[in-house]
C-alpha cells in the first residue's frame, strides 16, 4: 500500500538499488518447519534499502536467540526451539551468539525475573529495545505510511509467559476496539492504540510465539512535551 512512496521506513530517504524485502517481524520468528508446511505468502515485507535492512541482522539474530528461551510451549515456540538446537548442534556460526546468551541466565536474579522465580536473564536491552522499535516502525509505516524516527525515546517492556503484566497492559487490554491484527498469530500478532488522553502516547504490544509480550511506549513523532523536546536537559 505504501509503495507508491517508494521511502525506506528505515533511513525515511527515497529507495534506490540496491532494495531487499525487509520482513515485519524478521523472517526468523518464523521457524523453518513453518515455513516448509504453511501457506507462508501473507508474511508482510516492506522494500528498505539492502544496507538498511542488513545493519539490524546481528541484533536481530540476538534479540531472537536471546527471547526463545521463554518461546517453550507454544507451537510455533517449540518448533523454532527445535531449529536452534539443532543449529546449535551443527556447529553454526551461530554458536557462540548461542553460548553467550545461556550464560547470561543467572542463579541469582537481578533485572528481569522469570515465572518460576530462581532465574533471571540479563538482557543487552539496547539490542532488544532497538530490534522491537523496528518492528514497531515497519507496522507503523505498514498501517500510516509515515516514517517513525529512528533515534525517539522509547519505553520498551519484555513480560514472560506467566508473569503477571504490568497494569499499564491491563488498562491497554480494556480500551474499547482493541483488536489484534497479525496473519499468524501463532507467531506473531500485535495491537496497537494511541492514547490521547495522555500526551497522545502509543501503546503498541507484540505477542511472540503466543508466550512472550513485548510493550513499546512513545510520543507521537509531533509531540512538544518537555520531555520530547529536549530529552537530554532531564534527569
Ligand atoms: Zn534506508
Ligand atoms: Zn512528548
Amino acid at each position: 500500500m505504501n509503495d507508491q512512496l517508494e521511502i525506506c521506513y528505515l533511513c525515511g530517504e527515497p529507495l534506490a538499488e540496491p532494495i531487499s524485502d525487509d520482513h515485519v517481524p524478521p523472517k526468523q520468528m518464523f521457524a523453518k518447519e513453518l515455513r516448509k508446511t504453511n501457506d507462508l505468502l501473507k508474511m508482510l515485507t516492506i522494500r528498505t534499502h539492502e544496507s538498511c535492512n542488513n545493519s539490524f541482522g546481528k541484533d536481530e539474530h540476538y534479540f531472537f536467540q536471546s527471547l526463545l528461551p521463554f518461546a517453550r510451549g507454544s507451537y510455533s515456540g517449540n518448533a523454532a526451539l527445535r531449529e536452534a538446537v539443532d543449529k546449535f548442534h551443527s556447529g553454526s556460526r551461530q554458536r557462540f551468539l548461542m553460548k553467550m546468551i545461556l550464560g547470561e541466565f543467572e542463579r541469582h536474579p537481578s533485572g528481569l525475573v522469570l515465572p518460576n522465580g530462581r532465574v533471571a536473564k540479563r538482557f543487552q536491552g539496547d539490542r532488544i529495545e532497538r530490534v522491537a522499535w523496528k518492528i514497531v516502525r515497519g507496522l507503523y509505516f505498514h498501517h500510516f505510511g509515515v516514517v517513525l524516527p529512528d533515534e525517539w525515546t522509547v519505553g520498551v517492556t519484555i513480560i514472560a509467559p506467566n508473569e503477571r503484566p504490568p497494569s499499564h497492559f491491563d488498562c491497554f487490554m480494556n480500551v474499547v476496539g482493541n483488536v489484534q491484527y497479525g496473519e499468524y498469530p501463532g507467531v506473531f500478532a500485535y495491537r496497537f492504540h494511541k492514547f490521547i488522553e495522555a500526551n497522545n502516547l502509543h501503546y503498541w504490544a507484540m505477542l511472540l510465539w503466543d508466550r512472550v509480550i513485548i510493550t513499546v511506549l512513545f510520543h507521537d513523532p509531533s509531540c512538544t512535551c518537555r520531555e520530547c523536546l529536549q530529552p537530554s536537559t532531564l534527569p
